[in-house]
Formats: C-alpha cells, structure tokens, sequence
C-alpha cells in the first residue's frame, strides 16, 4: 500500500486520522515511504542540507550540504553539534525546580516535590522551540539519548544506500 503525499504531510503535522496513522505505522519495512516522509520533512525545512535521520519533531541528523558532515540540527538551520555528541549539552536549558516555576506547567497540588523532581528543557538557542523535557530528580546527570545505529537502520530497515559522511 503507498500513500499521498497529502497524507504523509497529515502525519507529521499530527492531523492525520488515527485509522490510518495505525496502518502507516505497523506497516512492514518500507524503503519508499521512508523515502516520501523524509521529502515531505525536508520540503518544510528552509535548509538545503539533505536530512538523514528526524531525531524529533523539529530535530534532525543533516549532512550539510557543503562539508557532508553529519550534524544534529534545528528546523531554524541552527546546528547543535556533531551527531554523535549530546545536543542537549549545546542547547539552551530552562530548569523548572522551584515551586513558582513548577506551578506554569502543572495545576495546582499535582506539581512533583522539587526536592525529588525538576524539569529540565532544552530549547534552540536560536529560535527558542523546545526540542526535549526531562523530567529526573535534581542531581541526574544530563541524559544522552540514544545513538541511533543509521547505518544498520538504512541497510536493513529501508534497504536505502547510507548517505556519505565525512
Ligand atoms: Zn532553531
């Protein structure tokens, strides 16, 4: 089964329905509709660097388009860091561990004690989107999300040659 580029579009802006987000989903591997989700990413990206992996919503592992170095990037184009470092530790981090700040996010009496829970959020120093929230008890170090195996990912879930990198 394929799909629309309409529908492919749906889905990255969450609007699609959730029939069909399901069946996109649980479908087998599929090279193509790896292929079509990334155009559709990099049709709204205003960067020309090609898109090599969507870390999250609005995150991305690029290969810049005159170095082919991979780096992790915003949607603004603002490069974080080299993909395999931690994003976080170059981003602008906001911490919620005081009882005011808590209280902007959570409804009165449903905020966690901040003696044992803080939220930690990760902002483009650039454009100001949130790209991640932790949420660990005060002293946990800065988590380094998982470094995703690309090429065993291209290779054997999409059947796609693995972009160069320098
Ligand atoms: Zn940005």
């Amino acid at each position: 089964m394929s799909y629309t580029d309409d529908q492919i579009n749906h889905l990255i802006d969450g609007t699609l329905d959730w029939e069909t987000t399901f069946r996109m989903l649980s479908m087998p591997k599929d090279g193509s509709r790896f292929q079509q989700y990334v155009a559709a990413l990099q049709a709204k990206v205003p960067f020309k660097d090609r898109i090599v992996l969507p870390l999250g919503p609005h995150l991305y592992i690029v290969q810049k388009a005159d170095s082919r170095k991979w780096v992790i990037q915003c949607d603004c184009g603002h490069e974080f860091c080299d993909y395999r470092e931690n994003w976080k530790l170059h981003a602008a981090i906001y911490v919620r561990d005081t009882e005011e700040a808590m209280a902007e996010v959570y409804p009165s009496l449903m905020a966690p004690d901040v003696n044992w829970q803080v939220y930690r959020e990760y902002y483009c120093p650039d454009c100001a989107t949130l790209h991640d929230v932790e949420a660990p008890t005060p002293w946990y170090p800065v988590i380094h999300d998982f470094e995703p195996d690309i090429d065993t990912f291209y290779r054997d879930w999409v059947n796609l040659p693995v972009p160069e990198r320098a």
